[in-house]
């Protein structure tokens, strides 16, 4: 999608600074962090909400899933905590329309989250 923000991180037409990728996914720390460790994981295949899921798609986000373990362990949050969101559309904080899991971590995490 060439009006997609993260389309564009992935085509490497905006920088962000990376921290996993594999042949579904890339990791890249938010630039507006929430906690001490802020990461965004999102799938090369341009999915525009959670509501665009199907069952042709649905396996990406068990690849979600997997690359947010992995940045867990990576980034030293996976025995302290961290929490895994994807905001579905505006009403629920959505901003950028290419679906994303956000992991954070390295704080004590309130709920509700507001
Ligand atoms: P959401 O509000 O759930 O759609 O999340 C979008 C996230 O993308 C927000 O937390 C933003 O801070 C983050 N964001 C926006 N632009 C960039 C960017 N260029 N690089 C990294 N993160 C970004």
């Amino acid at each position: 999608m060439s009006d997609c923000l993260f389309c564009k991180i992935l085509d490497g037409e905006i920088p962000c600074d990376r921290v996993y990728e594999n042949e579904h996914v890339i990791a890249f720390r938010d630039v507006n962090p929430q906690a001490p460790t802020h990461v965004l994981v999102i799938p090369h295949q341009h999915i525009s909400t959670v509501n665009d899921l199907t069952e042709e798609n649905k396996n990406i986000v068990g690849e979600m899933m997997l690359a947010a373990q992995a940045v867990a362990k990576q980034e030293g949050i996976e025995e302290t905590g961290y929490r895994l969101i994807m905001n579905c559309n505006e009403g629920a904080g959505q901003t950028v329309f290419h679906i994303h899991l956000h992991i954070l971590g390295g704080r004590i995490m309130r709920w509700p989250p507001g």
